[in-house]
């Protein structure tokens, strides 16, 4: 109920007008549900979700109960919710490392998306639980990268390791052209997924990046076992729907949001109150 109240915006209004109507029939569902996927639009979900999610909303929504006098404004609002819940959970949980036993958990993404400063929080946030993370940097890519990684770790007092491992970057790959620079970045991915054998891929991605979260997750996840994901940048003017679109393309969970450049500028994601600030 307390998740329920906070459903505000436009998704409230679309819904307070299909209160107000004396016969609800099909057009003035499909008008309601055509004012909420453009909302959601808004939010930056893709647009192919928002469809499949109006489609079963319809499938889910009795007009006959609505007609009946029930709460119409809550049987839909509850459906739109829990179509949304769904859709965030891949009904799957993320790995969590187990006492006793050495971790790795390796972080992709794409440039500026937010790896350097998600690691640190990630292992500042296992540290302060009684872990004991150290912080690599494989990332060949970069010029600077070791060295920002480096001051993060000091800065946190976390261990900071030169070389666990030997990752040869790649050579034969050309640094021209964004096309093949991105290829690139993914077969470095690989190999040093290779050489490292993580218990977990997490795939960081910048919440503003918009409707190209869903294309974007799909390239990672083809590259490599992606089985969590980070969405950061989650303070800005993105409203996060992206996120939405990234566990539909990596079939993973999201399990931490980054909210600030700040070491504790991080939040364990929770399904429920994320959707209702979506839909806020
Ligand atoms: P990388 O290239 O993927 O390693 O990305 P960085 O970790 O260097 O981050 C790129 C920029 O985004 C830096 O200026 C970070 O301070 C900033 N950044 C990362 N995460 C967040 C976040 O959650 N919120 C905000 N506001 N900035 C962030």
């Amino acid at each position: 109920e307390m998740v329920l109240a906070q459903l505000g915006g436009s998704i409230s209004r679309a819904l307070q007008q299909m209160s107000n109507a004396t016969i609800i029939d099909e057009k003035v569902l499909n008008d309601c549900l055509n004012e909420i996927t453009r909302a959601l639009l808004q939010s930056d979900v893709q647009f192919k979700l928002v469809r499949d999610m109006q489609t079963n909303i319809k499938k889910i929504v009795n007009l006959d109960d609505l007609a009946a006098g029930h709460n119409k404004r809550k049987i839909i609002q509850q459906a739109i919710f829990n179509e949304l819940c769904k859709m965030l959970d891949p009904g799957k949980p993320s790995f969590t490392p187990k006492k006793g036993k050495t971790s790795v958990v390796m972080f992709v993404g794409l440039q500026g998306s937010g790896k350097t400063t998600t690691c640190t929080k990630y292992a500042f946030y296992h540290q302060k639980k009684g872990w004991k993370p150290a912080l690599v940097c494989a990332d060949t890519f970069r010029a600077g990268a070791f060295d920002q990684l480096k001051q993060n770790a000091t800065k946190a007092k976390i261990t900071f390791l030169r070389k666990l491992y030997r990752v040869g970057s790649c050579k034969n790959c050309s640094r021209s052209g964004r096309h093949k620079q991105e290829a690139a970045l993914f077969e470095e991915m690989r190999q040093v997924s290779e050489a490292t054998k993580p218990d977990l891929v997490l795939f960081v991605m910048d919440s503003s990046i918009g409707q190209a979260a869903f294309d974007q997750a799909q390239a990672f996840k083809q590259s490599v076992a992606v089985g969590a994901v980070i969405v950061t940048k989650m303070d800005g003017h993105a409203k996060g729907g992206g996120a939405l679109s990234a566990v539909a393309a990596t079939k993973s969970p999201v399990t931490f949001i980054g909210t600030g450049e700040h070491m504790d500028e991080f939040e364990v994601f929770d399904v429920k109150p994320f959707v209702s600030r979506l839909l806020g």
